[in-house]
């Protein structure tokens, strides 16, 4: 089997049994992504997905029968219909029979296809933990970063997810309102997850990768991006405003300067230290986000 690009996975799901089902994002212009540059997007076809499965089982043998939880891989993998994902749900448990939990990246505007009916047997059928680039809670900032969908639009498709019973888990993105609006945008990023509360927040850190939009804009100045205190200032406010007792909030990805990690309700106080005690003693120099090479 060939698979076009690289693959993207949460890292919550470190531990979690990867099967390719698209390649590609079906939005793929985020001012500040980089990560699926000339990759379209594709459903893989039934007899790919089955190759695939032929050769996991040829290879794994007795452990199939072991394998309870599968990340269904590609950027947003939910934009398939509800019956194509169930034909390939059913498919995946022809192979691994005990296979209970399908997760995967879903986009605001995935969800949005789906009927009410559909969720219910999509969750039905084993899907849950659905990772949402929610990035932050301010309509004008992800119209200028160029989302797709605001955050209005996300807040009533998490609603439709949790009546559905499927969770989500959220990725926010620090420093997307830009120089100056890191504390607003704090705000109105966890009064909307306190409304639609997720099952887990990871917290990722933006940065101007090269051949980006937003790479570009910095350079124009057109935008100024926020310092690394703002940054955390921002983090900070944010995580002091959920109210979200047995949310796990994930902060460990490489771009975030602080890393945290905890159940709210338990290691909240503890993080809200940290981060205090690193807006004291952020060293602005030591940490560059323009131009970087890589990807997020
Ligand atoms: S951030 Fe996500 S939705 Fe946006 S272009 Fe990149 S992969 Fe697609």
């Amino acid at each position: 089997m060939t698979y076009n690009g690289t693959i993207y996975r949460p890292p919550t799901e470190a531990n979690t049994f990867l099967i390719p089902i698209t390649e590609g994002c079906t939005h793929n212009s985020c001012h500040f992504c980089n990560m699926y540059q000339n990759i379209p997007f594709r459903m893989l076809p039934f007899s790919e997905v089955e190759k695939f499965l032929q050769i996991v089982k040829n290879s794994y043998r007795k452990y199939c029968e072991q394998i309870r939880r599968v990340y269904l891989v590609g950027a947003d993998p939910f934009a398939l219909s509800a019956k194509n994902l169930l034909e390939r749900i059913d498919l995946i448990r022809e192979y691994l029979p005990n296979a209970a939990v399908f997760t995967m990246y879903a986009r605001t505007d995935n969800i949005a296809s789906k009927s009410n009916e559909d969720l219910v047997r999509l969750k039905e059928a084993g899907v849950d933990d659905l990772y949402i680039g929610v990035e932050c809670g301010l309509n004008d900032v992800l119209e200028y970063l160029n989302k797709g969908y605001s955050a209005d639009e996300t807040e009533k498709q998490c609603i439709r997810l949790n009546t559905a019973g499927i969770r989500h888990c959220d990725l926010l993105m620090l420093g997307t309102a830009g120089k100056g609006r890191g504390l607003e945008c704090a705000r109105a990023s966890a009064a909307l997850e306190n409304r639609i509360k997720p099952h887990k927040i990871l917290i990722n850190t933006m940065s101007a990768f090269v051949e980006t939009k937003l790479d570009d804009d910095i350079k124009k100045g057109y935008f100024l991006p926020a310092t690394e205190k703002e940054n955390l200032e921002e983090e900070r406010e944010f995580l002091a405003g959920l109210e979200l007792p047995d949310c796990y909030f994930w902060a460990l990805h490489p771009l975030d300067s602080v890393k945290l990690d905890g159940i709210l309700q338990e290691e909240k106080q503890q993080m809200l230290d940290a981060l205090a005690w690193s807006i004291e003693n952020v060293n602005e120099n030591a940490i560059n986000r323009t131009s970087r090479v890589g990807t997020l």
